[in-house]
């Protein structure tokens, strides 16, 4: 293979060793070496493949002091690839302060496409995927949990979730009671592995399947929140009463309520219904 001296982010499979693109296995066994989050962890996955590239260690306790050595090795002329345990560098794993600074430091970062939890299990989750927000892990503790799922709350965006199972129950009562009992969920265990699982249903059904199970509290989970849809008539969201107080105060209610709900994307006639009840 012909290859350019870069640095190459190679997406390994999250359970599915078939996931592994014929490309990825042609840039880990071109390039002069491979930083991985766990050499022990990632030898495995090599040596299936018959790779054997020499490997470093890169991971988030050495993450910032060996970006600068690899753009040194770059210099050199040496390519390296950059991989994590499983799924997509970066992307809840290692890797952000390492490409930023070989970009920052003129050296060339080239991306492969492939196996991502959190877009596989959004691509059949059935839950909207026109706009979606990758949010990670949840906060541990409970308090953490609740302010972080409460600031969403009215994001209209499908919401995405890593999780462990050990706190998979407590995520799902924090979600039951940060954002409704009746909000849909679509909880994703063992992507692409054998096991794998789609549990779907409000917030309070998903619970009580997953309490009822233990076998759904084990694995890996991706969990999928749909985004706030405004209920005609009691959701409407804070900021379109506040912009539709304002609009009444220069123009008549019913201007006023078709202006509020082409900016909020609402329905005019809730918004005409609330502000017969203003008291301007
Ligand atoms: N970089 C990875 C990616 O691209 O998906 C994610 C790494 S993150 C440290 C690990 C988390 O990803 C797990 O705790 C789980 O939430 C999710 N995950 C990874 N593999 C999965 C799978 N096969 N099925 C469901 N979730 C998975």
């Amino acid at each position: 293979m012909d290859q350019k001296v870069a640095l190459y982010v190679v997406p390994t499979p999250i359970g599915n060793l078939s996931d592994l693109s014929p490309r990825a296995i042609e840039v880990l066994n071109s390039v002069d070496l491979i930083a991985c989050e766990d050499t022990r962890h990632s030898g495995k996955l090599l040596s299936h493949f018959g790779i054997t590239t020499r490997t470093t260690a890169l991971h988030d306790h050495n993450e910032r002091a060996r970006a600068q050595w690899v753009v040194e090795q770059l210099a050199n002329g040496i390519s390296i690839a950059l991989i994590s345990d499983a799924g997509t560098p970066l992307i809840s794993d290692p890797g952000y302060h390492l490409v930023s600074h070989v970009r920052e430091s003129g050296y060339a970062v080239t991306p492969l496409p492939g196996p991502c939890a959190a877009i596989t299990a959004l691509s059949a989750s059935g839950l909207p995927s026109d706009r979606f927000s990758f949010e990670g892990f949840l906060p541990a503790k409970e308090k953490g949990r609740f302010d972080k799922l409460t600031e969403l709350r009215e994001d209209p965006r499908t919401l995405i979730y890593y999780e462990s199972p050990h706190r998979i129950v407590h995520s799902l009562t924090s979600i039951v009671k940060a954002l409704g009992e009746d909000r849909k969920i679509v909880m994703a265990r063992e992507v692409t592995k054998t096991f794998e699982t789609f549990l779907s249903g409000t917030a309070a059904e998903v619970l009580a399947m997953v309490e009822a199970d233990s076998n759904q509290q084990r694995g890996e989970i991706v969990l999928m929140v749909h985004g706030f849809v405004a209920d005609e008539d009691d959701t409407i969201p804070t900021e379109a009463i506040e912009t539709l107080k304002l609009l009444c105060t220069e123009l008549p209610l019913k201007k006023a309520s078709a202006l509020a709900a082409q900016i909020h994307g609402l329905k005019k006639n809730a918004l005409y219904k609330l502000g017969l009840e203003f008291d301007l």
